[in-house]
């Protein structure tokens, strides 16, 4: 029987291309999304890939998710944290509101999600946990405090969860891109753009396949002596 990987975040940008990629390896792979269901319907119609609705940010939803994906699928192996968004503000103008939506979706949406699952890991002895994190959260972003802290948060998040998950057989490791050719990066002006571009040595933007491969190293049972690492993959941009 194949293993089952959860996606959070699946059906869009770096998550689509990490579900696809555990699905290409031959994990039964579920993906879960927030709101836009036209781009989880035609994921789903494009991939086979089972698509399912809640959002990260909310306990209850997770636990009562998590709990239908493994009556319906079976017993989740891998957990890609992978969902996350950005309220980007100056500080001065950052709102309240700006600062909770990022941190209760890019961290505690991380925590939502792994904590109903830990249990559930440690007494089968086996689980991966995978956060996607991010250059910004590593050396810290103009007009991303809150994205920021919460990346930042995930990485703090891996490492202490790393030494508890050792011995029970989970790997809990960390993924963080720098930019990469998503909608979100692909939206803004192709001046701003080409000046990402010029910060990055590599000359252009990471590929999601380029992200989706590194984590299905770390779900794979090659990476069993990997955990509470990061693997940065920016194109040598920054070097943590
Ligand atoms: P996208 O905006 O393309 O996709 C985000 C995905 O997250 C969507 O599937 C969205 O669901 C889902 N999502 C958002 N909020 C929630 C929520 N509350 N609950 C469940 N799902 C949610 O993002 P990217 O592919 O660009 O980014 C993916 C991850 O990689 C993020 O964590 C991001 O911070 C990180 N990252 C991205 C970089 C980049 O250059 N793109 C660089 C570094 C890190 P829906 O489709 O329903 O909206």
């Amino acid at each position: 029987m194949s293993r089952v990987a959860l996606v959070t975040g699946g059906s869009r940008g770096i998550g689509a291309a990490i579900s696809a990629a555990l699905q290409q390896a031959g994990y039964t792979v579920v993906a879960n999304y927030a709101g836009n269901d036209e781009a989880a319907q035609k994921f789903t119609e494009e991939t086979g890939i089972k698509t399912v609705k809640w959002s990260v940010a909310d306990y209850e939803a997770c636990a009562a998710g998590i709990a239908k994906v493994e009556e319906e699928v079976g017993p989740i192996d891998v957990l890609v944290n992978n969902a996350g968004i950005t309220r980007d503000a100056p500080f001065h103008k950052m709102t309240p509101e700006q600062w909770h939506q990022v941190i209760d979706t890019n961290l505690s949406g991380v925590f939502n999600m792994t904590h109903p699952l830990w249990t559930r890991m440690r007494e089968r002895k086996f689980g991966r946990i995978i956060n996607i994190s991010s250059i910004n959260g590593q050396k810290g972003q103009f007009a991303q405090a809150n994205y920021s802290a919460a990346k930042a948060g995930d990485l703090g998040f891996t490492k202490a969860l790393a030494q508890e998950g050792a011995r029970a057989g989970i790997t809990v490791n960390a993924v963080c891109p720098g930019y990469i050719a998503t909608e979100m990066v692909m939206a803004v002006p192709e001046k701003v753009r080409d000046a990402i571009i010029s910060q990055i040595p590599v000359g252009r933007l990471g590929e999601p396949g380029e992200i989706a491969r590194a984590v299905v190293f770390l779900a794979s049972d090659d990476a069993a002596f990997i955990t509470g690492s990061t693997i940065t993959a920016n194109g040598g941009q920054y070097f943590a």
